[in-house]
């Protein structure tokens, strides 16, 4: 007998599931995380409990926290772990923030969405114990550096296929390794920004600062439950294995911007009443590019800025500090660049489902990209599954607030954020040295087998569906006579077929 509900009723999730759980006494079986799951994720229905031995497949985007409507299932909470290190006086606790974070953190406090609360998130981090307070945009620029030059090699040297896809979501990389592990080679091999800070801080940090790395406790503070799954990976040890600890992590825990905001509150910190404050000096700087991450085509335009300046040797025109066609709302985003004599077809995607679809196009059609980004989460992290809910006027307003915050800043290249550079002369040497793969870069792994003998690469067929034009609930299948939506209460009559 199975564990889990039929995967008709909502989708199964484990107990260990390091990123998401779901408190059962108050699930209603509405069925939104599997529509979610199955309309937009392109999990739910691609697999079967008999197949799989009994056990969920799960990409840990957190897209079924975001859509559940009583709160049922929710991140995995870390942060009183977090405050444990915190309250040990023998750890050193490194708190590092996410570029999301900052433009919706505010929300949870009754601000406006959007609202760029960089200085009283830093305060309120501070406020909860940190010792140190980073900035993630810092590791950004580091991604930028690492990945330019990767599709820069790719193009030039031929060493690796094309196009080359973006690395830096995990719910994104998990979902390729179990649905296109072909595509494997085609990943940027260059870690996450986190996968990239948490072995910079316990290793060039840390000798900095004269601190034993043993003692340091990596926080990162995303909008993301992926990241809880992604710390995990056996392979982000790069410090330990470097420093000779074998049992250290790289990131030693996890908390998403609801989390955050949880503790502050059962702190009963009050966010309105805190000071702004700066991050941390070192390892503090950061680029507009790095800021604009966090926003479907972000990633794309950083890595096209870096590039352009690498192949030219010349800044970029200003078209490429406003790309406008791969930014906003829109699921799946083109545009050519010119670069020097190259024409550089790229490729913008949000929701994993919606990557399919076009990796599928790319098998049969003419296109052929150089370069695509793909996201899980619908507009890219600013709408992570740890992020406070909201819909896409809430998204838009985050991503405006970082797109404009980019356009006041001073540096807006990875390439000219001087401690990047800083951290290249003294320590890595230079981009995709030995050093540098060593400890920024990755390996990915054939996941098809979690699927347990479904096709895969395949899009399912789906069925018939009908949406409730009052709130939105999607059914699957015929609508039975007497039926009311699950979630509003609403008669057949107000149902459209979808
Ligand atoms: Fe995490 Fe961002 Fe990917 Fe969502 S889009 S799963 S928030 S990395």
């Amino acid at each position: 007998m199975s564990k889990h509900l039929n995967m008709s009723i909502r989708v199964p999730i484990e107990i260990d599931n390091p990123s998401i759980m779901r408190d059962d006494t108050t699930c209603i079986n509405c069925g939104m995380c599997k529509n979610v799951c199955t309309d937009y994720i392109g999990v739910h229905d691609t697999y079967s409990l008999e197949n799989t031995n009994d056990t969920a497949v799960c990409v840990n985007c957190g897209q079924c926290a975001i859509v559940c409507p009583v709160a049922s299932i929710t991140a995995k909470y870390d942060y009183k772990q977090v405050e444990k290190s915190v309250l040990d006086s023998d750890k050193i606790v490194i708190f590092t923030t996410s570029p999301a974070v900052r433009v919706s953190l505010g929300e949870e406090f009754g601000m406006e969405a959007g609202s760029f609360e960089q200085g009283k998130m830093v305060g309120l981090i501070r406020a909860l114990g940190a010792d140190y307070v980073l900035d993630t945009n810092f590791a950004a620029d580091l991604t930028i550096m690492e990945e330019a030059s990767e599709l820069i090699s790719r193009i030039t040297n031929k060493d690796k296929p094309l196009p080359q896809f973006t690395s830096c979501c995990p719910a994104w990389v998990k979902y390729a390794e179990t649905y296109h592990p072909e595509l494997r080679p085609n990943l940027s091999t260059a870690k996450s920004p986190i996968g990239m800070q948490g072995p910079t801080i316990k290793t060039y940090f840390a000798e900095k600062m004269n601190i034993d790395p043993t003692k340091i406790i990596n926080v990162a503070v995303t909008p993301c439950t992926a990241k809880k799954f992604e710390i995990l990976r056996p392979e982000m040890n790069a410090a330990g294995e470097h420093t000779n600890n074998p049992d250290m992590r790289d990131m030693d825990y996890v908390i998403t911007t609801r989390e955050l905001a949880k503790w502050a509150k059962e702190s009963q910190i009050s966010f309105d009443n805190l000071d702004n404050s700066e991050y941390d000096n070192f390892m503090g700087e950061s680029s507009g590019a790095g800021t604009i991450f966090a926003n479907s085509g972000g990633v794309m335009e950083a890595a096209l800025r870096t590039a352009y300046e690498f192949i030219t040797g010349e800044k970029p025109p200003e078209l490429l500090y406003e790309l406008s066609p791969v930014r906003g709302l829109t699921e799946v985003k083109d545009a050519t660049v010119i670069i020097g004599d190259l024409k550089i077809n790229v490729a913008v995607i949000y929701g994993t489902k919606s990557a399919t679809k076009v990796i599928e196009q790319l098998k049969t059609g003419d296109k052929k990209y150089h370069f695509i980004e793909v996201m899980a989460c619908p507009g890219g992290c600013i709408g992570g599954g740890g992020q406070p809910k909201g819909e896409n006027d809430v998204r838009a307003k985050r991503i405006d607030s970082l797109y404009s915050r980019d356009k006041n800043m001073a540096v807006r290249q990875s390439n000219d954020n001087t401690q990047i550079n800083a951290l290249y002369a003294e320590f890595y040497g230079k981009p995709l040295s030995e050093l540098a793969e060593k400890f920024l870069h990755t390996t990915y792994r054939n996941r098809s087998g979690d699927l347990g003998g479904a096709k895969m690469g395949t899009i399912p067929t789906d069925g018939l569906k009908y949406r409730c034009t009052v709130c939105g609930y999607i059914h699957n299948g015929e609508l039975p006579e007497g039926y009311t939506c699950l979630i509003c209460q609403q008669p057949v009559s107000v149902f459209e077929k979808i």
